[in-house]
């Protein structure tokens, strides 16, 4: 039996327990997300985390909470290896491709952008690019140098993890290991394979399209910096929730607490972290970097919508790895179909409903989405929603309306998803046909075509922006 839910309990990396969550500041939830590196289009699995963060904040906002959620974009120092060796996603991107680095960051910003939107996220209060905030970095790193956590190398500017004890905490790491490991020969000078870049300088002979002075002389900022840089200016010092995908505790996440927490004084640095698992792309882990991709267009080419796809991942817990296959996308899609054409049909019952009889189905919602953002528990109450025999059809409305917010699966939109989704050259010709006739009074021709469409099983309907049709 569960747990009666009457808080919003998360699941807290950092303390590795569901915790019920109490915000540092009365009624106002700062958090920050990490966001994606645009060197190139992001897959459906690297829209995970921003499907998550949305439905994250929703949830707050639904419990009360006034949310401020910033999300950055990496739009330099991202290196191809995480271990500080290796290149810049960003340059490697423009060498090959012969355009400007500035030019990739707009064209893949903009698309993770119109992504995220079409998937049904909220857009965040603030998006912050790192080439945006490069003097908050160089304060950030020299406010570092100044209290003795680093040290200089030919290389650039690194942290010296071993004056941060705490540094092994946050992800359980076995520094000893790490140690006896060979990565340290990538960087000659690095002192430990955990220390990491804070500035780096250009490799010898390479002239980089993204580089800036530094009091170190020019260069460019590690990756890691950017997110503690931003995160206090747009968040303050400590704030409340910082999200992520599952990859970043061990390096990204583990970093970003070594430069706050020396930078700032503070412990904890953020109070409940949160880790999305990977989507499992038919059997194998599906990264942007590895170059198979899989964007949001492909879906839609294959007809499945937009936000069949946020239909699908509600139907996983984020904390599971979420296996994607054709047949349970399809199943999603048709899942998510169904929904939405319930939703259409009691949205036009009459009748009020009573409020009194929403409170059962209303409070098992909430105990879903508040026991760590059970999703599928919650979709699975929107569904004995739209089934039970006890509310009337406006009361089944209203209870789905409600669940909306949060769900963010845009139920109340003008028409069930087929008949949106749906286009056919021949089909849309006939239904053009059929409008004409109707126009010019020839009632007998525009029902011959309407019963042409219907013996091929197409059904036309006409709403305030004109006739639409869908398969049955
Ligand atoms: P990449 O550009 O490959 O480093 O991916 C950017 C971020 O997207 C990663 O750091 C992950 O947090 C996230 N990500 C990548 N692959 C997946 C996946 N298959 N499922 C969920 N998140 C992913
Ligand atoms: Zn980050």
């Amino acid at each position: 039996m569960a747990a009666r839910v009457d808080r919003l309990v998360l699941y807290n990396t950092r303390t590795r327990h569901k915790q019920a969550f109490e915000a540092l500041e009365p009624g106002h939830v700062r958090m920050y997300s990490c966001g994606p590196t645009v060197y190139s289009a992001q897959h459906i699995g690297n829209l995970r985390p921003y499907l998550f963060a949305d439905l994250l904040r929703r949830v707050l906002e639904a419990e009360g909470y006034r949310v401020t959620h910033v999300i950055n974009v990496t739009d330099v120092g991202h290196l191809t290896d995480d271990a500080d060796a290796g290149e810049d996603k960003m340059e490697v991107a423009a060498r090959r491709s012969g355009r400007r680095a500035e030019e990739i960051a707009e064209q893949y910003t903009r698309q993770w952008m119109e992504d995220c939107r079409r998937v049904g996220c909220l857009e965040p209060h603030v998006t912050c690019r790192a080439t945006d905030h490069i003097a908050e970095q160089v304060a950030l790193a020299r406010r570092l140098e100044e209290r003795g956590y680093t040290y200089r190398i030919e290389d650039g500017v690194y942290f010296d993890t071993s004056k941060f004890p705490r540094y092994a905490e946050f992800a359980r790491l076995d520094l000893s290991s790490q140690a006896a490991g060979v990565r340290i020969g990538d960087v000659p000078g690095k002192r430990h394979p955990a220390d990491f870049a804070l500035w780096k300088f250009p490799s010898p002979g390479v002239r980089r399209q993204q580089e800036w002075d530094s009091p170190w002389g020019r260069g460019f900022p590690g990756w890691h910096l950017e997110c503690s840089a931003m995160s206090s200016e747009h968040l303050g010092k400590t704030f409340d929730i910082h999200t992520g995908g599952v990859d970043h505790i061990a390096v990204h996440h583990t970093n970003e607490i070594a430069q706050s927490e020396c930078a700032w004084d503070v412990h904890p640095w953020v109070n409940v972290w949160m880790h999305e698992e990977f989507l499992d792309f038919r059997g194998g882990k599906m990264s942007k970097s590895k170059g198979d991709l899989y964007v949001l267009e492909d879906l839609v080419e294959q007809g499945i919508e937009p936000l069949a796809y946020r239909y699908f991942f509600l139907q996983a817990h984020y904390r599971q790895q979420q296996t994607f296959t054709d047949a349970a996308i399809e199943a999603a899609a048709t899942g998510y179909d169904r929904l939405v054409g319930q939703a259409a049909e009691l949205r036009e019952a009459p009748g009020d409903p009573e409020a009194s009889r929403l409170a059962s189905f209303r409070e098992r919602f909430r105990a879903a989405m508040r026991d760590d953002l059970n999703a599928p528990r919650a979709l699975a109450v929107a569904w004995d929603v739209v089934r039970s025999r006890e509310l009337v059809p406006a009361e089944r409305w209203a209870l789905l309306a409600e669940f909306d917010a949060v769900l963010g699966l845009d139920l109340a939109r003008a028409l069930p998803r087929k008949q949106v989704r749906e286009s056919d050259p021949r089909i849309d010709a006939m239904v053009a046909r059929r409008e004409e006739a109707r126009r010019q009074r020839d009632f007998a021709e525009a029902d011959r075509i309407r019963d042409a469409l219907a013996a091929e099983g197409v059904a036309v309907e006409d709403s305030e922006d004109g006739p639409r049709w869908r398969r049955r």
